[in-house]
């Protein structure tokens, strides 16, 4: 049962249906036509032998002067004669369109003004078929050529009309219609063979393709899908291969991730194991030195929890709904809170703290999520600096976007690892950075909370003169189905 429905859900069984059904569909319209051309036929061989009796009635109505009243009974008979060869009824007709002679004597003395007799009287054949009744008539004009020898000058001087009821199914057509029912008949046949084997050569590509991808996605084939003769097959080919390295780039990607954090986890722990068991194995330690050790596995816990807390909030970035509270956020003083957070850690490395606002500018951002940003920025600009150094934070706006630059003449940073900051626990001075509790996770928080608000981050950094970070952010929020035509930036 699952397999009959599966089979009618296929696509196998539309192009089946589909090319059974323009067989059967081409047959008929075929056996319609070569009917009809049949009956066609048939009246045209009608009309044939009564127009070559006529004529031999005509020159025997003519010559007699039986048209003009003489009766004659070698006319008479030759006309009935006629009649019952071609079994049907003949009438002959007067210039006047008057019934001189009817074979069933019915209607002699009356006159007969169909179509056809009015074409014939003006010198031309003509026929008629009646498809209900079955009448075919056809009437021939009888020509007077004694009188000239041009055929030109050949005068009409009456109307010969015959009449035939042609039986609906007359043994002819009734064997002929036999015919067309068998043809029909074979005609499904051999439209439901080939429409399967048209259905199945059709699709064999197709299951092709499922097969392979199968075996690429069950492993039995390591490489990619070589590309197929069929454009459309090889179209797919081409989409799965793309999705597979995404998904090993993803993967890739995955265990690097997954890797990185076991051993950014492990470090801490590997050196607080070291710090107890170097207690430990001293038990006659001094007080100052236990102190000191317990003050070092402090240091370390605090570390590993640090990391864990960024590694957190990355996560929580990385779902693909991160929840976003946007609302209405003066910058100028989200910018003076945090400096005022942050002065006691500049105060601390001798760095200068300077906020230049200028001018006041009221954003659509997300007001926790974006301190966070901003705060690592200037966090890692103190850092990353040498004593007496300073951190300039500067904010401006024009009627789309605002402008965030966080420069500092500090350490800088080397011109191969500026491409690679974003990326997660990449340090670009890693003792440097690991001394003062990195974490390497900072700045790809950042990255991700700009990009949530649609927005973009460069920096610019010179080895022993300092970096320059700068963010750009629309000041009206643009939610993700908005269209996101933003210009090209770059500092
Ligand atoms: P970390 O926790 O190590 O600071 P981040 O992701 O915040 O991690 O920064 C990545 C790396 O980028 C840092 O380790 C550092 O080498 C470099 N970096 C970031 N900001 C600066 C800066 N202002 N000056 C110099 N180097 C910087």
């Amino acid at each position: 049962m699952k397999r009959i429905t599966s089979f009618f859900k296929s696509l196998r069984a539309r192009i089946f249906l589909l090319s059974f059904s323009l067989g059967v569909i081409f047959t008929v319209i075929l056996s319609f036509i070569v009917g009809f051309s049949y009956k066609r036929e048939e009246i045209n061989s009608e009309i044939l032998s009564v127009s070559s009796q006529a004529r031999i009635i005509n020159s025997a109505v003519v010559t007699t002067g039986y048209i003009n009243g003489t009766d004659n009974e070698s006319v008479r008979q030759a006309i009935e004669f006629s009649a019952q060869a071609l079994s049907g009824r003949i009438l002959v007709l007067d210039s006047s369109l008057k019934v001189i002679k009817d074979s069933y004597s019915l209607y002699e003395g009356k006159t007969v003004i169909w179509d056809i007799v009015l074409q014939a009287a003006g010198g031309e054949s003509a026929s008629s078929n009646d498809e209900k009744s079955g009448l075919l008539a056809v009437a021939v004009p009888i020509i007077d050529d004694t009188k000239s020898s041009s055929a030109k000058d050949s005068t009409v001087i009456g109307v010969l009309l015959f009449v035939k009821q042609i039986k609906k199914d007359s043994d002819n057509s009734s064997a002929f219609n036999q015919l067309l029912i068998l043809f029909l008949f074979f005609d499904i046949i051999i439209s439901f063979i080939l429409a399967w084997f048209i259905s199945k050569a059709i699709m064999k590509p197709v299951n092709n393709v499922a097969t392979r991808i199968d075996s690429v996605t069950k492993g039995l084939v390591e490489n990619e899908l070589t590309p197929d003769k069929y454009t459309e097959t090889a179209k797919i080919y081409d989409s799965f291969n793309a999705y597979a390295n995404r998904m090993k780039t993803l993967d890739e990607s995955r265990q690097e991730f997954v890797s990185n954090v076991s051993h950014e986890l492990k470090t801490p722990l590997a050196s607080m194991k070291v710090l107890a068991d170097s207690i430990n194995s001293m038990p006659d330690a001094p007080v100052d030195m236990y102190r000191e050790f317990m003050g070092d596995i402090t240091g370390e816990i605090d570390r590993e929890n640090n990391i864990i807390s960024d590694l957190l909030t990355l996560v929580r970035f990385d779902r693909k709904k991160a929840e976003i509270n946007i609302s209405q956020v003066r910058l100028n003083t989200l910018l003076e809170e945090i400096m005022k957070r942050l002065r006691p850690l500049a105060d601390k490395a001798s760095v200068e703290l300077v906020l230049e606002s200028f001018r006041p500018v009221t954003a659509e951002v997300d007001e926790t999520k974006f301190s966070l940003a901003i705060s690592n920025l200037i966090e890692n600009a103190i850092k990353y600096n040498n004593e007496g150094g300073y951190v300039h934070v500067s904010l401006n706006a024009d009627h789309q976007y605002f402008y965030i630059h966080v420069e500092d003449n500090g350490l800088g940073i080397p011109e191969e690892s500026v491409d690679h900051i974003f990326e997660r626990f990449y340090r670009a001075d890693k003792s440097h950075s690991r001394e003062i509790g990195g974490t390497g996770l900072g700045l790809s928080i950042t990255e991700s909370i700009i990009h949530m608000h649609k927005g973009e981050i460069n920096v610019h950094s010179v080895l022993g003169e300092g970096t320059e970070f700068v963010v750009r952010v629309p000041i009206h929020y643009i939610a993700d189905d908005a269209d996101e035509k933003q210009k090209d930036f770059k500092i």
